[in-house]
């Protein structure tokens, strides 16, 4: 068996075409458009082109981007004063803080600071707990994007058993917490799981949320399982002294027994940032109290 590859790239596209329509007509029932804050401390190169990505790209869905630089050496005193301005601000509808913060930084009290209902990025422990009792809140943006890739891919997913390989806040938590509100038989394996080829072994859903380039082997794959690889590895390429991305998943070998599979790069990455104006703009609605249908987008 060959599996065939998920295009999230493709899928991201579309997501994002149905973000900027239903922004259009936010702005016309508003008489304003939604608007999305990013603040970036300091000048982390991997850090400065995701911001100017997700500046781009709010923007392009017909949406406003308030962008703050601020310097590394900023006090914490000074950023909390930026969220809490962007809090009370009308104009902005959701909030994000680029993350990492510098080290003088504590992050979880930043992301405390954030109005739970501007917290797009779903990281605040009120939008973690929402999540975990089945609450109306935020979700975080990679996680929702590998949930839609696998409702499109999967429709009904319930009954399914999945593998989370990965318990990080942002990733391997929130993704468990999908899987079982879809009624998935979730496990969530990590650093520490014995057996870990075998445990990956049972799963009809394999994601995989480490960071360790092609661990996951197509021998651990069950046959016609689908395979939703998050990793994002940068490691030495053919040619010398360039690099390339690679997943945590061997997509060579896994390809050849899964049914399907998500390449990287073009899978999972991509569909964070569509989320993310997903997620912004669903905020607007929400903060200006007009009705948006749940499968809306
Ligand atoms: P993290 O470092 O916070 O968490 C990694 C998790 O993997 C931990 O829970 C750890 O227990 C587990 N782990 C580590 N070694 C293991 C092993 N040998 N066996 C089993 N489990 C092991 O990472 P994260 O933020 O969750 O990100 C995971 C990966 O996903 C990274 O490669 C990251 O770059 C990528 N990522 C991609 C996107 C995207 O947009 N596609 C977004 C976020 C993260």
């Amino acid at each position: 068996m060959t599996a065939a590859v998920i295009d999230g790239k493709a899928f991201a596209e579309g997501l994002r075409a149905r973000v900027g329509t239903l922004a259009v007509a936010f702005e016309a029932k508003a008489g304003r458009k939604a608007g999305l804050a990013v603040v970036l401390v300091g000048e982390d190169p991997a850090s400065q082109v995701y911001v100017r990505s997700k500046g781009k790209s709010t923007l392009e869905a017909g949406m406003n981007s308030f962008e703050h630089k601020l310097p590394a050496d900023t006090s914490e005193a000074d950023l909390l004063a930026v969220v809490e301005q962007l809090n009370a601000d009308p104009a902005v509808d959701g909030i994000l803080v680029q993350l990492p913060l510098p080290a003088h930084m504590d992050e979880q009290k930043v992301i405390a600071t954030i109005a739970p209902d501007k917290d797009v990025d779903g990281f605040h422990v009120i939008n973690a707990g929402r999540l975990a009792v089945g609450q109306t809140g935020f979700v975080p943006c990679t996680p929702l994007g590998c949930l839609m890739l696998l409702k499109d891919r999967l429709g009904d997913l319930s009954g399914l058993d999945a593998v989370v390989i990965g318990r990080s806040n942002i990733v391997g938590k929130p993704m468990a917490q999908l899987l079982i509100a879809q009624s998935c038989t979730v496990t969530v394996a990590h650093s520490r799981t014995k057996d870990l080829a075998d445990v990956v072994r049972r799963a009809d859903i394999v994601v995989a949320a480490v960071g360790r380039p092609a661990m996951v082997k197509g021998d651990w794959i069950k046959p016609g399982a689908v395979v939703i690889d998050v990793g994002i590895n940068r490691v030495a390429g053919a040619v010398e002294g360039k690099t390339k991305l690679v997943g945590d998943v061997d997509y060579a070998s896994a390809v050849a027994v899964a049914s399907a599979i998500t390449p990287v790069p073009g899978g999972v990455g991509p569909m964070t940032i569509a989320v993310l104006l997903r997620n912004a703009l669903v905020a607007a609605y929400r903060n200006a109290g007009l009705e948006l249908a749940a499968d809306a987008v």
